[in-house]
């Protein structure tokens, strides 16, 4: 039989299984406090007794989130951290802090299979998928490392949050839940490269998150050459979704649109995009493509992401340029690149 985790288990559920098995249910909260306080063996729950330590290990496992490598910027105060599972695999999630506060990257894969052509996670493939507990032990991990409280968090570290939908819906209750993070809806931003069936069914949540759809190209040419998952969900069918999302929530769609110099950067390009675009409830983020070696794209250059930006401005669209935070400890590397800023260069 496999062993439940538990540290992703709510309250509730854990009552549930306690009971089954005839254990009272007073230990149930027992053992989410520890597990809230980061416990990561029943040994250290010293308030049961150690038949029921032993007990709970045949039908429960916590799993584990430790920090492997850490790199800190020298120019600012992001932290990259490279964290080992309990199986081994290992994955990325960066620290940043702005204005509001400390905001963190998370991954929610280990891997992805959405292959896009410059992304970092792509080329090494699918793994797995991480457990709730896994993308709550990332928060837990930085802040015991720190000190520092996470305020928001953002799903744009390794893999496709929209393609680990129960996980990261999970995940997401947690954060709010008596004991846990305590970061709302309103600070959580999930990314997705257009995952459209799975768009309508988070819509059906009413979520306050913000959802940030990786566009990337105005068109189905551009963006099936850059992005895969585009031939089985095209622009048309991806906007839809996101004119939805917008009215069934009220909530603003937040646009990525990584600028690959000489490929989706032309004047054209954003003309056609602010057509599209145009009278939707959304935010369009510009950034400079990272580098990826051993992939030859080349972000655009800086005066050409300022006339794009301007381009859109034309047709209405609230468009910001981010600013790369840790561009020193590669933080912005593949996926973990994070940007901050509300400022317009
Ligand atoms: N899978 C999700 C979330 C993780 S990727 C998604 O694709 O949205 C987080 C963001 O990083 C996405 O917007 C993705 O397109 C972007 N990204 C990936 N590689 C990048 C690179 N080399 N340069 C700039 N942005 C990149
Ligand atoms: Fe996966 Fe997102 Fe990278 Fe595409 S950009 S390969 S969806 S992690």
């Amino acid at each position: 039989m496999e062993r439940l985790d538990c540290k992703s288990m709510s309250l509730e559920a854990l009552r549930g299984a306690l009971i089954s098995r005839g254990i009272p249910a007073f230990r149930a909260s027992q053992l989410r406090t520890w597990l809230d306080a980061g416990a990561t063996s029943f040994e250290e729950m010293t308030n049961l007794p150690r038949s029921l330590q032993e007990e709970f290990r045949t039908f429960f496992w916590i799993p584990t989130v430790n920090i492997e490598k850490k790199l800190v910027s020298q120019r600012d105060n992001t932290v990259k951290y490279l964290y080992g599972l309990a199986d081994g695999e290992n994955v990325e999630s960066v620290l940043m802090q702005y204005r509001h506060g400390w905001s963190q990257c998370l991954s929610t894969q280990a891997g992805c299979r959405m292959g896009c052509s410059f992304c970092a996670t792509g080329m090494s493939g699918f793994v797995r998928n991480l457990l709730p507990s896994e993308m709550i032990g990332q928060i837990e991990a930085a802040q015991a490392d720190t000190g520092v409280r996470v305020s928001s968090v953002v799903l744009m570290g390794m893999g496709e949050p929209l393609d680990n939908f129960d996980h990261v819906i999970r995940f997401l209750q947690m954060l709010s839940e008596p004991g846990g993070v305590q970061i709302g809806m309103r600070h959580v931003s999930l990314s997705t490269c257009g995952l459209v069936d799975q768009i309508y069914r988070l819509m059906e949540y009413n979520l306050q998150l913000t959802l940030s759809v990786s566009l990337h190209a105005p068109n189905d040419e551009i963006r099936s050459r850059m992005m895969p998952v585009n031939r089985r969900w095209p622009v048309a069918a991806l906007l839809k979704a996101c004119r939805d999302y917008a009215e069934k929530t009220g909530r603003r769609i937040s646009f990525e649109y990584a600028m690959v110099s000489g490929v989706n950067d032309t004047d054209g390009c954003a003309q056609e995009l602010g057509r599209r675009l145009r009278g939707m409830l959304c935010h369009v983020n510009l950034i400079p493509v990272n580098e990826v070696p051993g992939k030859e794209q080349r972000r655009s250059p800086v005066k050409r992401v300022r006339a794009f930006s301007a381009i859109l401005e034309r047709y209405g669209i609230p468009v910001t340029v981010r600013r790369t935070l840790g561009s020193d400890i590669n933080a912005s590397c593949g996926q973990l690149r994070r940007q901050a800023g509300e400022t317009k260069d």
